[in-house]
Order: C-alpha cells, then sequence, then structure tokens
C-alpha cells in the first residue's frame, strides 16, 4: 500500500531501533508520456509514449521480457538516459533535465558495480561523499546501511572477498545509505543462484517493510519476484505498456492475453460467445463461463483458465467438462503437469491428487469451475481499443 506522505527528516542517524527516514519526503515517479529512441535520427524506439505514475511508497515492478524497454524506463528516472519526448517527474517536480546525483535516488543494478580497490565500509560511504554529507555523520550513515542489510561484520572486506549475495547486499547498502525517496532496482537477484535469490527476495521484502517511505521502482523478467514484491505490476512489451494492476488483478481478471501468459501462465483458448448469460462454444461445444457486458453473440473471445484450477475427472455437476487425450506428462515433485489434446487445443492441468504417472494416449476428462474462468475479447489491445491484425 502506498504509505501516506511524510515531513522531511534531518540527515542524522536515528535513535537505535527505529528505521532511518528518507532524507526527502516520499515522492512518487511520474512518467508522463516518456519516449526514448536511440540510433542516429531515432531509429529505434525503445520506450513509446510512456505513461505511469508511482504512488509515494509503493513497489512498482516493471515486468516484461527481455528487450522490452524497462530498463531504459528505469534510466529515465535515474537519469542516464534523456527522453526524446515526455517527462520524468520525482516528488511532483521535473527532473527530465537534471543530472542523476541531483534526483536523491538509490540504484542497484543487476552486476554490483562496488569499486573492487575500495572496503565495503568505503563503497557504502561513495555515495554520501558525492553528495556532500557532513564528513563526520558518514561512519553512522555507513553502520546503519550495513546493519539493514546485514552486512555490518563485513565492513572492512574487499568486494572480491564476499560471496555475490554478500556483494549484491553491499550495492543494496550503498543505494539505501543516502537514504533515498526513490529506490530503482535492475534485476538486482537475476546473478544470484536460486536458493540465495528467494532469500534475497525475503529481504527486500523484509526493508520494504522497514522503509514504507521509499518508493521502489524494480525491473524484472522473473514473474515471481514481481508477484512477490510489488503493489502493483506495469507490463511490458515492445517499448508500451501494455496493463498495469496489481499483482490479484493482473493474475486473476487479465484483460490481455499477453498478460494471462506472462503473469502466470495461462490456458488461452479461442471461443465464440454464444450470448450474454448463455456461455460460450469451444470448437462448438458449450461451455458454462461469465460473459462480460459488451460481448454480443457470435463475438471471438479467449478463455483463460489457469492451469491449477483445472481438475482431473468430471468434476462437480455445475463445472464445464473438457474430453481429451495425453499428450505429454510433466512430473513437477508436488504436482503433474498435463498437456492434453481438447479438440486440437492443447490444455494443461496442474493435478495434485496423482499417485502414479498417467500413460501418453489416456483419454481423461477434465473439469473446471465457470467463476474461475475470465474471457478476454478478441482483438482488444491494451488500451481498450480493437486493433485488426
Ligand atoms: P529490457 O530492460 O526490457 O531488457 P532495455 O530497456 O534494456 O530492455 O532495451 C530495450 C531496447 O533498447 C533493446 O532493443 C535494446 O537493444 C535497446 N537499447 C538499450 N540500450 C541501448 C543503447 N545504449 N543503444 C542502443 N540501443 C539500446
Amino acid at each position: 500500500m502506498p504509505a501516506p506522505t511524510t515531513p522531511a527528516t534531518p540527515a542524522s542517524a536515528p535513535p537505535a531501533g527505529r528505521r532511518p527516514a528518507p532524507d526527502r519526503p516520499a515522492s512518487g515517479i511520474r512518467f508522463d508520456h516518456v519516449t526514448v529512441t536511440y540510433g542516429t535520427h531515432g531509429g529505434q524506439t525503445v520506450l513509446d509514449s510512456f505513461d505511469l505514475t508511482v504512488e509515494p511508497g509503493e513497489v512498482m515492478a516493471l515486468l516484461g521480457p527481455s528487450g522490452s524497454g524497462k530498463t531504459t524506463a528505469l534510466r529515465t528516472v535515474a537519469g542516464f538516459v534523456r527522453p526524446a519526448s515526455g517527462r520524468v517527474l520525482i516528488g511532483g517536480r521535473e527532473v527530465t533535465g537534471l543530472p542523476p546525483y541531483k534526483r536523491g535516488i538509490g540504484m542497484v543494478v543487476q552486476q554490483y558495480a562496488l569499486f573492487p580497490h575500495m572496503k565495503v565500509a568505503e563503497n557504502v560511504a561513495f555515495g554520501l561523499k558525492a553528495q556532500k554529507t557532513p564528513r563526520a555523520e558518514i561512519p553512522g550513515r555507513v553502520a546503519e546501511a550495513l546493519e539493514m542489510t546485514g552486512m555490518a561484520a563485513y565492513a572492512g572486506r574487499h568486494p572480491r572477498e564476499l560471496s555475490g549475495g554478500q556483494q549484491q547486499r553491499v550495492a543494496l547498502a550503498r543505494a539505501l545509505a543516502i537514504r533515498p525517496g526513490v529506490l530503482l532496482l535492475d534485476e538486482p537477484l537475476s546473478a544470484l543462484d536460486a536458493r540465495l535469490r528467494s532469500g534475497m527476495l525475503a529481504e527486500l521484502a523484509r526493508l520494504h517493510r522497514e522503509l514504507p517511505d521509499v518508493t521502489i521502482l524494480y525491473v524484472t523478467h522473473d514473474q515471481v519476484e514481481a508477484l512477490t514484491l510489488a503493489d502493483r505490476i506495469a507490463v511490458l512489451d515492445r517499448a508500451r505498456l501494455r496493463d498495469c494492476g496489481t499483482p490479484q488483478e493482473l493474475y486473476r481478471r487479465p484483460r490481455t492475453e499477453f498478460t494471462a501468459s506472462f503473469v502466470g501462465t495461462a490456458n488461452l483458448l479461442p471461443v465464440t460467445v454464444r450470448g450474454p448469460g448463455d456461455g460460450v462454444d469451444l470448437a462448438g461445444r458449450p461451455l458454462t463461463v461469465p460473459v462480460p457486458d459488451g460481448l454480443a453473440e457470435g463475438a471471438r473471445a479467449t478463455l483463460c483458465v489457469r492451469p491449477h484450477l483445472v481438475g482431473l475427472g468430471d468434476g462437480p455437476g455445475h463445472g464445464n467438462t473438457l474430453h481429451g487425450k495425453i499428450t505429454e506428462v510433466q512430473w513437477r515433485g508436488a504436482t503433474h503437469r498435463l498437456y492434453v489434446s481438447v479438440d486440437g487445443h492443447r490444455v494443461m492441468a496442474d493435478v495434485t491428487e496423482l499417485r502414479t504417472t498417467p500413460p501418453l494416449g489416456e483419454q481423461v476428462a477434465l473439469h473446471f469451475a465457470p467463476e474461475d474462468a475470465v474471457l478476454i475479447p478478441a482483438g482488444l489491445t491494451e488500451d481498450g481499443a480493437r486493433h485488426d491484425r
């Protein structure tokens, strides 16, 4: 939840046990139709009229495939990329032309970017010196930041004497030491192995609880990170903002096929609307699903149902039953994922109750409840406008 705006606090170490407040009031971020191009004569548009507001104290994840423009968006906030048009605002103040060090932001990137010749404490102090923090305050601020990230015992080491996870904590401490109003995180966990990544994810969630006034913009292509950490997720694809909402909204009620398949795994089946209150047809077979207003009889749509909401067998009376042949089975420890061909359409079902792996080619019934299905109108863009591709 976005935190209310708080007044600025003087730049001194807080009493023990109190979390340090940012030096600036909680600042939101606003992208006002930001367009970024690379190449001579604006050859490639990598961010196309990007319009997004991040509320003060909010964690916004920028989620999208590689090359969709996430890092570019983040770097326009940092001040490393200058938009061709549009404005960037932090805390209501336009910063589009302001150099990075004047923006009051902390930033952590994938590759840590620590200075190898400096000890941990010197690395953390770097941003404070650049910001001209009074010399007497620096040791306290460094200790505070290292404490927050669990690295207090490593102040005298060099980066090469630390593991990847520890180096990333130091990078985080360096970003937090300046008590930023805005924290920019660019794939901060992607260089870590799976176990470390999940530990750091929990750490970031804890830090956000301890620093609720800090606005966080978090770039990731990993939906688990976005679903776990973010208050809202902005979904990018091919230089454009495609969708934005809470993780629950995007997961439970995706508005586009892209969101449905990028935020979680989805069965996406082409259907035709029978009529309001009358469900849809899948390959000529009727299914009971809620039909939203505006979808008339005969309209094409995509039925979205999550694999874990598809059960094996006929199911209870009011549900929908599909019949098909198993084409692939993946054992995933806690579940089996069955791939079933239903009238030529692939349907995935994640089932937990199987003791043995069913054979390929077996005829099975699958079921899902009407309320677990979402209809996405065909040909709708993220703006709600129709396109005819
Ligand atoms: P993402 O973070 O989603 O992977 P990026 O914002 O890094 O995407 O990149 C978006 C597009 O911009 C990509 O096609 C990339 O090749 C291009 N790009 C990024 N930085 C530069 C640059 N400095 N010069 C030219 N093209 C760039």
